[in-house]
């Protein structure tokens, strides 16, 4: 560790992401574990978090008392769930610092206080950190503008492992929003997240979602544009959650010297 790498605390440093974050800031130039959080109660608590990890001890051991790791740190990297995040954004921007936030799930109000605590915090949100979904969206963007509503219909697929808890998942969503921001429409009048039973044809213009879940899948996700006689599909495949965990530790370093704001990984990857 030098003087100069940013101090992060990995709150839900004891899940699947949050193991992940932690060996990846290991192995990452410029940042470091300063802190590791997970919710009260859980038996983690007291446990050395990169024992946990699996990258031996650490001595960086797990809390459930945020605010006092936040006061100390310059960065929180976050992959919980929305009502955790909520609160860390609201301890973020008491303790002025970045907030990297990967949950999805979160709802309309949930947003709404992620960018009132934007305010004071630096906070980045993205549905996914990696540069190839990032990459994806633009594309995504690029051909919904070019084969128009009249003749291409837009699907999204995804398929990710059995323990998953929200759907579509927040990366079929950003590919959604991408697509629809390249038809100039709102992606929330437009979507079709279900279909069963007798659902009638298909209305023109509607950007459809389909959930796969199962195995140990880490991320499938497809954009479907169906013509008549041809196809296009745009597709991306994680393979490793390190991915996710670069790009977050991507933009707690970009949002270092960044004003206080509510930022996305377009920003951070300079893709906006
Ligand atoms: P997980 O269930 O394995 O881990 C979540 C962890 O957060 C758990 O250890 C849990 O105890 C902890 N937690 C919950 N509430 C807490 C609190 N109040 N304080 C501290 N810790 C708390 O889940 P996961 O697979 O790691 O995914 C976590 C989230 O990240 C999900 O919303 C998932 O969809 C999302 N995700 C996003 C990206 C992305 O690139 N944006 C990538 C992968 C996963």
């Amino acid at each position: 560790m030098s003087g100069t790498d940013m101090k992060l605390v990995v709150v839900g440093a004891a899940g699947r992401m949050g193991q992940t974050l932690v060996r990846t800031i290991n192995a990452m130039p410029g940042a470091t574990v300063f802190a590791a959080v997970e919710r009260p109660g859980s038996a983690f608590i007291g446990r050395d978090a990169g024992e946990i990890a699996g990258l031996g001890p650490t001595g960086v051991v797990i809390t459930d008392k945020p605010l006092e790791a936040f006061v100390e740190a310059e960065g929180v990297l976050d992959f919980t769930s929305p009502a955790a995040s909520v609160e860390f954004s609201g301890l973020a921007a008491q303790a002025r610092i970045v907030h990297v936030i990967g949950t999805t799930g979160c709802s309309v109000d949930d947003e709404t206080k992620f960018r009132a605590a934007a305010r004071h915090a630096r906070i980045v949100k993205s549905g996914n950190m990696s540069l190839g979904v990032n990459l994806l969206g633009v594309l995504t963007q690029q051909a919904a503008r070019a084969l128009g509503p009249e003749n291409w219909d837009i699907e999204i697929l995804e398929m990710h492992h059995k323990h998953k808890v929200d759907a579509p998942s927040g990366t079929a969503l950003l590919l959604g929003e991408a697509a629809a921001r390249g038809r100039d429409i709102g992606l929330a009048e437009h979507s079709v997240r279900v279909r069963d039973g007798h659902t009638g044809a298909r209305v023109a213009g509607t950007i459809g979602f389909a959930t796969l879940r199962g195995g140990s899948v880490i991320g499938e996700h497809s954009v479907i544009l169906a013509g008549e006689g041809e196809q296009v599909t745009l597709s991306h495949s994680a393979t490793d959650r390190a991915i996710f965990a670069r790009g977050a530790v991507t933009a707690a370093l970009w949002a270092r010297s960044q004003k206080p704001g509510f930022y996305s990984m377009l920003d951070v990857l300079g893709l906006s």
